[in-house]
């Protein structure tokens, strides 16, 4: 692995948990991509994401919490194996320059106790499951898009009080230090304006 450009930086250590989905098979495509291309269970994000993202340090700490980051910076070659494992609309934008993971401004993440167990939350990160999985490998969509109505920050059930209280306990820590949401992923947060970053080649 080369030296990274000094405007990217590798996420390490406490408080986080690094845990990229892609370099295990425990993802929607049921493959590790990221193992497959030599680039593994990294966290890498821009400078300007990284300057968000670090000062959630003290308040984590604070609270006896930790953050779990499933996916950062996506190699373009990545997000085109990704892309056509799973070829369906509604799965990975159509090419590389339009996906802020592949610009290293974005992240999929959830919160942790301290002990590094996932807050619970309306869906897992990614709305993965092994049973979406694999039906979305044999191309049988229908459901899981029902399923994904769950993940959206607009959903609320009066019987997932905690998890919407997780969700939305999140969301407020990532708007006070400066990122978006995206309505339809809840785990999801990019740094605004990060759709016109270079796309870096690491
Ligand atoms: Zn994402």
């Amino acid at each position: 692995m080369k030296k990274l450009p000094e405007e990217y930086i590798e996420i390490s250590g406490e408080p986080f948990i690094i845990a990229m989905m892609y370099a295990t098979p425990q993802n929607m495509t049921q493959t590790a991509v990221y193992e497959k291309i030599g680039f593994g269970n990294r966290a890498i994000v821009h400078k300007d994401m990284w300057e968000k993202i670090s000062k959630l340090i003290p308040v984590l700490k604070q609270e006896n919490l930790k953050l779990k980051i499933f996916d950062a910076y996506r190699p373009p070659l990545a997000h085109k194996m990704l892309k056509e494992i799973i070829p369906m609309e509604g799965f990975f934008a159509a090419n590389p320059e339009r996906s802020q993971h592949c610009r290293a401004t974005a992240v999929d993440i959830c919160l942790c106790d301290e002990n590094g167990k996932e807050l619970a939350y309306p869906t897992k990160v990614d709305a993965y499951t092994p049973y979406f999985a694999e039906q979305i490998r044999q191309g049988k969509t229908d459901e899981f898009f029902i399923h994904l109505q769950k993940a959206r920050h607009d959903y609320f059930a009066p019987e997932m009080e905690t998890e919407i209280k997780n969700r939305e306990y999140l969301k407020q820590l990532m708007l006070n230090i400066g990122l978006e949401p995206i309505p339809h992923e809840w785990w999801h947060y990019n740094l605004p304006g990060g759709n016109a970053y270079p796309m870096p080649e690491i």
